[in-house]
């Protein structure tokens, strides 16, 4: 249903009246201007009057209309803008009214005369029945009305209420209905800085968990080369043992051979001695000699396979295929205790996990981390 707004005051309400009002003042007399109005070639506008009075006072012989002694006119300044204004022989007579003015002069006192000259003066009016007020409003089709429709018109068999009544009911259900918005907004809000808090709280945490990550495999890594160096340590000192005996070994038989030698080269040169009486004097001591170092034992030789270190093999693929398995406790922070930030209700989950992961470091023999090994720098 439509209706139509009759605005009782045409001219819309005081403010704009007084703004009105401002325009239609006189720079003269200072007060709204009295008809006839004139309106010099500046545009601006005069009373008749108060025209004449600036120009009787630039041009005090001037004589009035019918005159026949001056036939040319005069001129003064415009007031406001001092633009200068010439006049004919009619004098302030032959300046032209301003009709509009006059005539908005005209309503402006009307309105102004009417009582209750206020936006309150407006009235919703029937689309139905013209002259009528919308002064009720029907219960049933849930609309003002006015009283016509409901004796005679649409609304005749409906429930209607006073005006007033269901205004005071809708605007508080209205006022009630924007408090419950405001407090959902704010509740709202509320939410959404929560949750801009979570946002930082998992960056916090993340920051905290991604350096606990690394401190854990940085002293794994420490495991390891700790290990490593312990078992090349060992294989250095069995390498250096081995190699201590075989060449022990070769000075033994080089010491052997050297005085094996000589005594060939001597045995050698008494084989030529050609008496045999002074041959036999040397003959048996270096058939002695001979014998002795025939049957000198020596001091053996490495077993077969003694040059093998095939022991000095490590076997990591178990060990690797345990570090694959290093996941994610949820719930265990590690040894070190580290508090969390957590929101309400997710506390407590830690447990026996904690503990298994616990367990499981120790069994690793986890040290302090060390970053000073080499190859495990981050
Ligand atoms: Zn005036
Ligand atoms: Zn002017
Ligand atoms: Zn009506
Ligand atoms: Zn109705």
């Amino acid at each position: 249903m439509n209706f139509t707004v009759g605005f009782k005051p045409l001219l819309g309400d005081a403010h704009s009246m007084d703004s009105l009002e401002k325009q239609l003042i006189c720079p003269i007399c200072l007060e709204m201007f009295s008809k006839p109005v004139v309106i010099l070639p500046c545009q601006h506008n005069l009373c008749r009057k108060c025209a004449n009075d600036v120009f009787q006072a630039s041009n005090p012989l001037w004589q009035s209309r019918g005159s026949t002694t001056v036939s040319s006119g005069g001129r003064f300044r415009c007031p406001s803008c001092r633009h200068e204004v010439v006049l004919d022989r009619h004098g302030v007579y032959g300046l032209q009214r301003n009709l509009l003015v006059e005539n908005i002069i005209d309503i402006y006192k009307q309105e102004s005369s009417r009582p209750l000259n206020s936006k309150a003066e407006q009235h919703l009016m029937c689309e139905e029945h013209e002259d009528e007020k919308i002064n009720i409003y029907c219960l049933s089709c849930e609309v003002p009305t006015c009283s016509l429709c409901k004796v005679f018109g649409a609304h005749k068999d409906c429930e209607v209420a006073p005006l007033p009544t269901i205004y005071k009911r809708q605007k508080s259900e209205l006022s009630d209905g924007i408090s419950m918005l405001v407090a959902g907004n704010d509740r709202v809000q509320a939410v959404i800085t929560q949750m801009e808090e979570v946002c930082q709280t998992i960056e916090d945490n993340s920051r905290r968990q991604k350096q606990l990550l690394n401190q854990r495999f940085e002293a794994l890594c420490a495991v390891l080369e700790e290990r490593k160096g312990e078992l090349l340590q060992a294989l250095a000192l069995k390498q250096e043992e081995k190699l201590q005996r075989v060449r022990g070994l070769i000075r033994q038989y080089g010491d052997h051979l050297e005085a094996s030698s000589k005594l060939v080269e001597s045995a050698i040169q008494s084989m030529e001695e050609p008496q045999m009486a002074l041959y036999l004097q040397q003959a048996k001591e270096l058939i002695n000699k001979v014998g002795t170092m025939s049957k000198v034992e020596l001091g053996g030789r490495p077993e077969p396979g003694y040059e093998s270190m095939e022991q000095f093999t490590v076997s990591v693929e178990h060990v690797a295929e345990m570090l694959r398995t290093i996941d994610f406790q949820p719930g265990a922070s590690g040894e070190e205790e580290d508090e969390e930030v957590a929101l309400d209700g997710e506390e407590g989950s830690a447990g026996p996990e904690e503990e298994r992961l616990e367990a499981s470091e120790g069994s690793l023999g986890a040290p302090t981390p060390n970053l000073n090994q080499e190859g495990c720098a981050p």
